[in-house]
């Protein structure tokens, strides 16, 4: 599947940066990662959250991981939208 459709380079905006097609098809190949400790945390944040009292459809999806990107490194968080606590699960170890 194709995610940049794109046939010319593309321009950002506010910026003079252009990219090539094959630069952004490196892009669908960024992912974030998260570490052992940190899936263990998000496991544990969807044990807590599952809101069985709360009607959410037939793929869920209320629970959301955020990646903050920092100058020591990109941390990840994790949100509930029922309930609204959101929480770090960065494990700091790794910096
Ligand atoms: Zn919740």
């Amino acid at each position: 599947m194709n995610f940049f459709p794109f046939k010319k380079k593309k321009e950002i905006p506010d910026s003079n940066t252009t990219f090539t097609e094959e630069e952004l098809q490196g892009f669908s190949e960024s992912t974030f990662i998260l570490s052992p400790y940190e899936n263990a945390c998000l496991d544990a944040f969807q044990r807590d959250h599952r809101h069985p009292e709360v009607n959410k459809g037939a793929i869920g999806g209320h629970i959301s991981v955020d990646f903050t990107m920092t100058s020591i490194g990109c941390i990840p968080s994790v949100r509930c939208s029922i309930c609204g606590k959101e929480q770090s699960i960065a494990d700091y170890s790794k910096f």
